[in-house]
């Protein structure tokens, strides 16, 4: 049977009104691929596997919450599906939103949004309401909307949005057919971070389960430090938020699992993004990156037994976010002569 998306391969797993129409562009079921040369750079000596969200329809693990959220609010009847947004959550809103032929509506941080990101919400026809404040205001904003008729908020604090994203949690166990020692993501808003131990913790009701290991960015790191902050900073944009709603969830999650959290810095977030494109062929968006960098602090620190089983979830692509990536090349390389001895002498041949 063809791939139906996510939904459908799990339906007695989730919470569905009765008779509801789903809305579905066929996500989930993405690649889990072992990383060796990039265990090799990060000197360890365990099995990675990287399950790599970018694969899904619109690029990111968004997908799998937004075919629940958005199957849910036609169920209710709704017209307009809205949401506060670091990027992809608006961008995986407005498609599954068009392909319901409904309305969709996202509130941004002003001139903070990765450019893919912007686009696709632009073409997939949303109304875009840049706030002069942060993910946080945006999210805030998005609360007092909540009780307007003919309207369902599609964040992450919608409850179903957990119950899809659940779902990679069942895939990373039945490909592995075992259960991983560590899963490593990054955390933002800490919906995914929840969502997998709830997967997990379904999956597999008797345990052992995997040890959660969340990372933040250094400049937007509150379940690190303990408190809220208040101007988070990072160049890693998904994971840019102050005030996580599914804070205390992730706390429970990071307890309940012998975890831990922390935080790299944007130098370290930037070359692990590097190192994971360049030895794997892997291309990520930074917020990606952090858990890769995590890793690389993490075998440093000795917590990752040899022959451990590490899983990661790599959460977005990197075509999201091409400036960052090209930023890092501000020397663009200039024109040679088509010819042979021109390209031998530029390549060094
Ligand atoms: C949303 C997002 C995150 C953060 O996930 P949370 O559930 O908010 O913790 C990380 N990476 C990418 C690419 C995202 O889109």
């Amino acid at each position: 049977m063809s791939w139906g998306g996510i939904i459908q391969a799990y339906r007695d797993r989730l919470p569905l009104p009765e008779g509801a129409k789903i809305i579905t562009l066929g996500e989930g079921n993405t690649p889990l691929l072992a990383a060796p040369r990039l265990v090799t750079a990060l000197r360890g000596d365990f099995d990675l596997r990287l399950k790599y969200e970018g694969m899904n329809p619109t690029a990111s693990f968004k997908d799998r919450g937004m075919t629940m959220a958005v199957t849910h609010a036609v169920a209710k009847g709704a017209k307009l599906v809205i949401c506060a947004s670091t990027g992809n959550t608006s961008a995986s809103a407005s498609a599954y939103a068009a392909r319901a032929g409904i309305a969709s509506a996202v509130i941004i941080p002003a001139g903070k949004i990765a450019l893919g990101k912007l686009t696709q919400a632009l073409i997939h026809g949303a109304k875009l309401l840049p706030i002069s404040g942060n993910f946080d205001d945006a999210l805030n904003l998005i609360r007092q909307m909540s009780n307007l008729p003919g309207v369902e908020v599609v964040n992450s604090i919608n409850p179903v949005r957990i119950e899809g994203q659940k779902t990679a949690s069942f895939e990373i166990l039945e490909t592995l057919e075992r259960t991983p020692d560590f899963h490593f993501l990054p955390v933002g808003n800490a919906g995914n971070i929840t969502a997998y131990w709830k997967g997990f913790c379904e999956a597999l009701p008797q345990g052992p389960r995997p040890r959660m290991f969340g990372w933040q960015a250094a400049g937007a790191a509150p379940l690190v430090d303990g408190h809220i902050v208040k101007d988070p900073q990072t160049i890693a944009t998904a994971i840019r938020i102050g005030n996580p709603a599914s804070g205390p969830a992730a706390l429970t999650a990071i307890k309940d699992s012998n975890g831990r959290i922390d935080k790299v810095t944007d130098e370290e977030i930037l070359s692990a993004y590097q190192l994971l494109a360049q030895t794997e062929g892997i291309f990520v968006e930074p917020a990606c990156a952090a858990p890769v960098a995590g890793l690389r602090k993490a075998v440093a620190a000795g917590w990752i037994p040899k022959g451990s089983l590490v899983t990661m979830t790599l959460t977005g692509h990197g075509l999201k976010d091409p400036d960052t990536a090209l930023s890092l090349f501000p020397n663009a390389p200039s024109a040679i002569a088509p010819t042979l001895e021109a390209a031998r002498k530029a390549l060094g041949l």
